[in-house]
Formats: structure tokens, C-alpha cells, sequence
């Protein structure tokens, strides 16, 4: 699954965004009795397991609601006298078991709605053997992407209803009564009886489609291999399928109607990946065909899902839309494919047994998304995002509330819980780091065993580490368990770094790197750490027990975690860090970012000054590298962020900000040049953005002139600017231009550009226009799927009112989000907050509303706003002084 940032990802050029925080915390569940010593983990008694499902549903789309019909095959291991299942939702009638020798038994059955179960209860005990298990039911359909669900959207014909499901982590239950657990892997036979008119589609190829009168057709799919029951699919509605072959396998992209024009990117996206995946996995794709299909919407919880041969992606990560697509699109749609496409194997073939071990699907598909598209795209120079991707990490991983990447998961809200940046970017990071240190080879030679080996089966995390130090004829086990088995970001501090006979020896001191607990005594990791002096060879070691000790070739600027494969900080002194300083610009694009992010962290944590981050910026030539001059405008947005509220000294660092961008902004300009690389197209985004959140008056004006010029106005308004300028319109709008912008969302009738004029709607500055916004959200006008992220974007500027609003109207609000993502939705709104009394506010709602349980996102963000007055208080004088001492 990829998890959503879209939201705030519009906010955040303009005024910095607060993350949306999320975790776990263990809880007790009931355990079945007698378990053997490795028994996976189930919250459904132990004894009896199903082996295939034949599905038959009747989705009646104006009702929202289905029929259903299921027959389970299945073994009883030890006499029972009930089957539990996983259901929710749903009412039972007809049903009947029959054993082996074709005698019939009818069940009593009961639900428990907590639990999320349904019990079949026999008279006698069942003698173990197989059985096929009967039943009738009926369902919901779903107003938001969980279970079976529908989306509404406008086209030119008219509104349509689309139905899609969406099941992980736990919600095929809504579709399905099932042993609803990655560990209860089965095969399924789908049937559906659908309009005639639609298209249905599935993990599998339609076998049989046949006409069944009044205006229904039944369409049967192909049985699917092994799998488990979160990776089933069911789409329909009136689509198109562009098609195209890799391998011997089927590739396809299905779209809403008419817009099958708009996936060719997609489609050649994922012939690439298959093919490239195919050679690097070892083992080749194992179904028939592989379909994307795109859905209009959104959801707050995430843009695409890996479903086994039908991977879900919503249309604005996916299609093409020449009207309003950046470059920036055009690399997401490579990623996510390449993400999901990663699940086929790390996921769909082999799956974690339990989502303790969740971090096997998402860390190994995020980084192995970031490898595939740094390969086929070098001009995008995305391998520089591993240093982004490991500061999200980083700076989740180093307040109290982090866990581990392999964590205990009990329910299924912390199941949920789960996708967060630790799963996700440290995951990334930590198998990059053990990539770099076995090697390339070997480390591809041990997934591949693991492939082979566990094949339609289920793993834990040390099957990973076994293949690959077979595979690489080196320890791993201990570093793997290091830096998984328990949470936080080791600090490599260089103690001293002597020069003699032409090489450096570097003494190191391993501790800790911790946002909120500066006492705490470190954890001890065993760190692979590399070193380099500028032109010179990289050596490494392991730092071990907390000491270790390098010679490295060269003198002057050495360079610690050179290449910045290592998940760690590094602290220079201060003679090592005015060598580096002087020699920036001669060290690599990579190890620049990877100093800049450490010298930010480290000065708003307190172990260097706050304005060491200034006197690197404030040096940068303006012909830097786009990456670098991403990260300045990026962090002198967050800086600008503390001074809100405070307009004499805001005005000040605005400024010297200011200074520092505008040259930046003033090589790269407004209109782009036919030799512009992608990374210069996204800094010229960006930089408009920031310098227009700084207050720059001429970018503003500009802006504002080329939205006047209007949408269909090329040179004013060209695709790659469209949803800046008009961001940047919004966020300066006074009421006449949010209601010439909210007539143009009514009137618009692409789903992609009007969802984002509604998001851009509740971007203003002006509270009463937010006001009107979260107004605007409750209503029918948005669609069901744009609303909550409305709300959300209302956050990025005004965190206090949209919270206040959203409990005010917490029943209206709930029906909008994510049943799975409640527990981390309000926190998330509340969480960019400067105010002390939104964390009164946080845990009150926490006590009110969230089990015990899952509060880990409330306390996370609680953290964060604890961390950000503490930012504000004791590291910002340090910049206004250094902006007093520079003429400021
Ligand atoms: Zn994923």
C-alpha cells in the first residue's frame, strides 16, 4: 500500500505542514489455548482452516448494499463444535456444512460486532477432516475506500457510481466472512452479477461473462493461486482497459470511461517494472495478467493498494492529465507503480505472517520503488530522496513515542496504525544500509532464495536476514536485529580526527540522537559506518559497544557516513565541521544534502548551534544543485513557521530569507527553458511557492496576474504552474476570489482538477474563508471523498480552528474518514498546532474517543507540539542573534 501525503503536500510549499503522526502501543487479546511453540499469530481460535472460497455477489449499487453467497472449503485439525470466522457487517441465512461423505449439518450462527466475528455452532462436536461450508449473506457498501465501496463522480454524461474494494489491513470481513488474517492463505473463485453495460474486474482474467436478464450479466474470474484474503479485488463500473503484453503476462491500465488516453505513462511504467522485477526476483510474475486500474477520489489513508494482479491506484497518482500534470506527477506514477509493482513479490507472493512484520511489505517496496526509478530515470535524480526519505524517518524515530520497525500489533486499529514512517522510511532506509554493506549481489542473490523458498507461504523477518547471510557469506544477523528489534536513531559523534602521513584517524563515541529526552542513556547499536576524504577512497568499519576507530585515506574535510547510506546522525567537532564547511562545495551532492539534514537536526536538538544550518546556506552558490537549494527553501519555510504570530521578528528573518532564495529563484525563473532537467522544474514550483509564502509581494502579483490571464492561457498559465498559481491565489484570497474559485470547482467537471480546487478552497490564509471551507466540507457539494482532507488542508494554516470544528461535528466528520484511520485523523489535524492548550485538547479527545490502545498517534503528535514551543523558545533566539550579527 502506499500511504497518502497528497494533502499535505499542497499546503506545505506554501506554509510548512505538520505531519500526520501515527503508531502503536501493545493491548491484550485472547490467545487460543494449547499454542505450539511457533504457531503464527491469530486472533480466531486455532483448529480449523480454510483452504479455497467461491464467492458470488450481487452488489445493488443504488441500494448501497450486496448479496452474497460464499462456500469455504475447509479443515477441521482438532473436533470443535464451532467455526469462527472474521465478519462485519453482515447477515446470515441458508447455512449449511457438509462433510466428506456429503452429510449436512445446519449451524446456529451468531455475530459479535466488537470482535468482529461470526460463530457457527454445531450441536456435536465436528470430527476433524474437510468440510465445505455454506452460507448466504448481505453487505454494505462503503461511502469510504474500506470493504466494498463506491465512488461518485461527475462526467459529462452525467454522475456515476463506480464500485472498487479496498481490504488491507483487515477489511475483506466486510466483504467476505472469512479467516480475514494474512496467514490464512486460500485460493478464491470470484463470480459477480453486474449491469450488463459494466466492465468487472479482478486479481484474475474473466473466464466465462454471460447475460442473465434484466439488464445483468454474470462474470465468472479465473480461481487465483494461493493468497491472502487482503488482496482480493472486485472493481465495476463503466471503465476502459488499454492493454499491452511483458514476459507472456498481460498488462493493463483501466480507467473511468474516455480516459483510457490519459494511462499511457502508467502502462509503460509497469512494463518496464514487471520485466525489470521478473530478472531481479528470480522468479517470474506468476499470474496471467497484471491491471492497474485507476478510481476517481481519495482517501486520507493512501493513493494506491497492491491487490494480487489488480493493484488500486486513485487516478490523481496514476493518469495523466495534460491540463494540470507536472513533472512531478509523471515520477510519482514510475514510483507508485514500481512500489506496488515490488508487492507482487514482497506482499502478494510472500507475506509477513503477522503485521508485526509488516515492514517486510512496506520498507522492502519503498525502497525497492527508490532503486527501480533511480535505474530507468537517472535525469530525475531521485536517488537523492533516500536522504529526504530517512529524515522522515529520523525525525519520527527520535521523539518517546517511535517503536520499532518489527513491533507487536494486537488489534486491528494498530494493525492499521502500522503504515507510518518508521514501517515505511526506516524500513527503506535500514535495508539500504544493509544493501550497501553486503553488497549489491549477494544482497539480490539472498532474495531471490527467499523467494524460491517461501513461495505462496508466510514469513517473519529473520527468514530475510537468514537468506541473504547465506547469500552473502556475512554476518548481518546482529546489525538487522540492531537497528529493527529496537527503535531510535543512533548519533555517531567523531571525537577527534588526527592527520599523519597523509591519512585521517577518526575516533568515534556511538550515542544517541533523541528530539525530547536529551538525558536518556543511548542504546547501543552495532552501526556500519563508512568514511571519506574528499578525492580519496571510502573505507568502513562497524562501531561496536559504543567506540570505534577509522583510518581514513586523506586529510582536510572528512566526510562520516559518506554516501549516506547509514541510518545514523553524525556530530562533527568543531575543527572537522569548519573543514567541511570550507570544502562544500567540492564534497558530493548526496553527502551535502545528507550534512545539511544533520546540521539542521542536530542545531534545532540542541548539539550544535541553531545558525550552523545558516552559515552552510548562506554560502551555497546560487548554480547548487536543485536538491540543495529544495532543502534550503524547505527548511526557511519551517524556520518562517516559528516566527507566526510574532510579525516585527518574522519580518526580519523574511528578509534575510528572502536574500537567500531570491537569487536561487531568479536563475530558473517563471517560464521554462526547453533544457530544463526535472529537478530544476521542481525547484521552480517550489521556490514560487516558498518565496510566496515568505510574503515576496512581486511573486504574488505575478502569480496573481497569471491566474487572472485564466486556465486556458497556456503562456500564463502553463500545466506545470496550473496548481501553484492557483495555490498561491487561494492562499492569499480575499472573498471575491474564493467565490470565483468556488464557482470554478462547482463548474468543473474533471474529478482530478476539480478535487483539487476543493482542497485549494480550504487553503486561505483569511480565517472567515477557512470557516467557509470546513462549512463547505460537510456538505454534499465536495464528494464524499474530498471532504475530510478539506478539513485536513484547513489544518496546514489554521490546526486549532479545524480541529475545534471537526469534534465540533465529530459524527458528520467521522462518516468522512477511513473507519481505520480515526485514531490518527483528529491528531493529525490537531497536531501542527503552536498552541500548549491543543494538547489538553488532544488527550481529552484521546481520553473520550480512541481505546487505550491506539493513542500512540495522539501522543506522537502531542510530542511534536511539545518539541516545536521548545524549538521556539530556546533555538530560535540563537537565529535571531546570528540574523542581528549578519546585518539582519
Ligand atoms: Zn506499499
Amino acid at each position: 500500500m502506499r500511504r497518502n501525503l497528497v494533502t499535505a503536500a499542497i499546503t506545505l510549499a506554501l506554509c510548512g505542514a505538520a505531519s500526520l503522526a501515527s503508531a502503536q502501543t501493545p493491548a491484550e487479546i485472547s490467545r487460543a489455548a494449547n499454542p505450539p511453540a511457533v504457531r503464527a499469530t491469530t486472533q480466531l481460535p486455532h483448529g480449523v482452516k480454510p483452504s479455497h472460497y467461491a464467492i458470488e455477489v450481487t452488489p445493488h449499487a443504488d441500494k448501497m448494499a450486496f448479496d452474497g453467497k460464499v462456500k469455504i472449503s475447509l479443515d477441521v485439525l482438532e473436533p470443535t463444535s464451532t467455526i469462527v470466522l472474521q465478519a462485519v457487517n453482515m447477515s446470515f441465512a441458508n447455512s449449511v456444512l457438509t462433510g466428506a461423505s456429503g452429510k449436512k449439518l445446519v449451524p446456529k450462527v451468531s455475530v459479535d460486532a466488537e470482535n468482529q466475528t461470526a460463530t457457527f455452532a454445531f450441536a456435536a462436536p465436528l470430527a476433524a477432516g474437510s468440510y465445505v461450508l455454506a452460507t448466504d449473506y448481505t453487505g454494505v457498501i462503503n461511502t469510504q475506500a474500506n470493504g466494498l465501496f463506491a465512488i461518485d463522480y461527475d462526467t459529462d454524461a452525467g454522475k456515476q457510481r463506480a464500485l472498487y474494494t479496498q481490504f488491507e489491513n483487515s477489511d475483506a470481513r466486510k466483504f467476505v466472512p472469512s479467516w480475514d488474517e494474512p496467514n490464512f492463505k486460500a485460493t478464491f473463485d470470484l463470480t459477480v452479477n453486474a449491469p450488463a453495460a459494466q466492465m468487472a474486474v479482478s486479481n484474475m482474467p474473466v473466464v466465462e461473462s454471460k447475460d442473465i436478464g434484466n439488464g445483468l450479466k454474470r462474470v465468472v474470474f479465473q480461481t487465483s493461486p494461493k493468497m491472502s484474503t487482503y488482496l482480493l479485488f472486485l472493481g465495476l463500473g463503466e471503465f476502459d482497459r488499454a492493454t499491452d503484453s511483458v514476459d507472456g503476462t498481460e498488462v493493463g491500465v483501466v480507467t473511468p470511461k474516455g480516459k483510457v488516453g490519459q494511462a499511457a505513462g502508467a502502462l509503460e511504467a509497469s512494463k518496464l517494472v514487471l520485466k525489470e522485477y521478473n530478472d531481479y526476483f528470480g522468479v517470474k510474475y506468476p499470474l496471467p495478467k497484471l491491471d492497474n486500474i485507476a478510481a476517481p477520489g481519495r482517501s486520507q489513508f493512501f493513493s494506491a493498494m497492491e491487490n494480487w494482479g489488480a493493484i488500486f491506484t486513485f487516478e490523481y497518482a496514476l493518469l495523466v492529465d495534460p491540463k494540470i500534470s507536472t513533472i512531478g506527477n509523471v515520477q510519482g506514477i514510475f514510483s507508485i507503480a514500481a512500489h506496488e509493482i515490488a508487492h507482487q513479490w514482497f506482499g502478494d507472493l510472500v507475506t509477513m505472517s503477522w503485521w508485526d512484520d509488516l515492514w517486510l511489505n512496506e520498507g522492502f517496496a519503498t525502497w525497492m520503488a527508490a532503486r527501480t526509478t533511480a535505474k530507468f530515470h537517472p535525469e530525475w535524480k531521485t536517488e537523492l530522496g533516500a536522504v529526504g526519505g530517512r529524515e522522515g524517518a529520523m525525525s519520527r524515530d527520535a521523539v518517546a513515542t517511535t517503536h520499532p520497525v518489527v513491533q507487536k500489533i494486537e488489534t486491528v486499529e494498530q494493525a492499521s496504525q502500522a503504515f507510518d514512517a518508521i514501517t515505511y522510511s526506516k524500513g527503506g532506509a535500514v535495508i539500504r544500509m544493509l544493501e550497501n554493506y553486503v553488497g549489491e549481489d549477494a544482497w539480490r542473490e539472498g532474495v531471490r532464495a527467499y523467494m524460491r523458498t517461501h513461495a505462496y507461504g508466510n514469513t517473519v523477518s529473520d527468514d530475510l536476514w537468514s537468506a541473504v547471510q547465506t547469500a552473502a557469506g556475512k554476518p548481518i544477523l546482529d546489525i538487522a536485529h540492531d537497528f529493527t528489534l529496537q527503535p531510535g536513531v543512533p548519533l555517531i559523534t567523531v571525537d577527534s580526527a588526527t592527520c599523519a602521513n597523509g591519512n585521517t584517524t577518526l575516533q568515534f563515541t556511538q550515542g544517541e540522537f533523541t528530539k525530547d529526552r536529551p538525558g536518556k542513556t543511548p542504546l547501543r547499536w552495532r552501526v556500519p559506518v563508512v568514511a571519506q576524504a574528499v578525492g580519496g577512497a571510502r573505507v568502513d568499519t562497524v562501531v561496536e559497544g559504543g567506540k570505534g576507530s577509522l583510518v581514513v585515506p586523506g586529510c582536510g574535510a572528512v566526510v562520516v557516513n559518506a554516501g549516506q547510506g547509514g541510518y545514523y546522525r553524525t556530530l562533527y567537532g568543531a575543527e572537522q565541521f569548519a573543514a567541511i564547511s570550507k570544502g562544500f562545495a567540492t564534497l558530493s551532492t548526496m553527502d551535502q544534502l545528507g550534512i545539511m539534514n544533520d546540521t539542521w537536526a542536530l542545531g534545532m536538538g540542541g548539539l550544535r548551534s541553531a545558525s550552523d544550518y545558516l552559515d552552510l546556506a548562506k554560502n551555497v552558490p546560487a548554480d547548487a544543485d536543485p536538491a540543495i537549494w529544495s532543502d534550503i527553501a524547505g527548511s526557511l519555510s519551517g524556520l518562517d513557521g516559528y516566527y507566526d504570530g510574532d510579525a516585527k521578528r518574522q519580518a526580519k528573518f523574511r528578509k534575510f530569507a528572502l536574500s537567500v532564495l531570491r537569487p536561487a529563484f531568479a536563475r530558473i525563473g517563471w517560464n521554462a527553458k526547453a533544457d530544463d532537467s526535472a529537478p530544476v522544474q521542481l525547484l521552480r514550483t517550489q521556490l514560487i511557492g516558498t518565496l510566496a509564502g515568505l510574503d515576496d509581494e512581486a511573486v504574488i502579483a505575478e502569480a496573481r496576474r497569471r491566474f487572472a490571464a485564466g486556465p486556458d492561457d497556456a503562456n500564463a498559465m502553463p500545466p506545470a504552474l496550473r496548481n501553484t498559481i492557483t495555490g498561491i491565489v487561494a492562499y492569499n484570497a480575499d472573498a471575491a476570489t474564493w467565490d470565483k474559485l468556488h464557482a470554478m470547482a462547482k463548474a468543473e467537471k474533471t474529478p482530478l482538477i476539480k478535487d483539487s480546487l476543493y482542497s485549494m478552497l480550504s487553503i486561505a490564509k483569511d480565517k472567515a474563508l477557512a470557516q467557509r471551507a470546513l462549512e463547505l466540507a460537510l456538505t454534499d457539494e465536495p464528494g464524499a471523498t474530498n471532504s475530510a482532507g478539506m478539513i485536513g488542508a484547513v489544518s496546514g494554516s489554521h490546526p486549532d480552528m479545524a480541529f475545534d470544528f471537526a469534534l465540533a461535528h465529530r459524527e458528520q466528520v467521522d462518516k468522512l474518514v477511513d473507519s481505520t484511520s480515526q485514531a490518527r485523523y483528529y491528531p493529525g489535524i490537531g497536531g501542527g498546532s503552536s498552541d500548549k492548550a491543543m494538547i489538553g485538547k488532544l488527550r481529552a479527545y484521546a481520553d473520550k474517543y480512541i481505546a487505550p490502545s491506539s493513542r500512540n498517534a495522539t501522543e506522537t503528535a502531542i510530542a511534536n507540539i511539545e518539541y516545536r514551543l521548545k524549538v521556539r523558545e530556546t533555538r530560535i533566539p540563537a537565529i535571531d542573534a546570528w540574523l542581528q550579527k549578519h546585518g539582519g
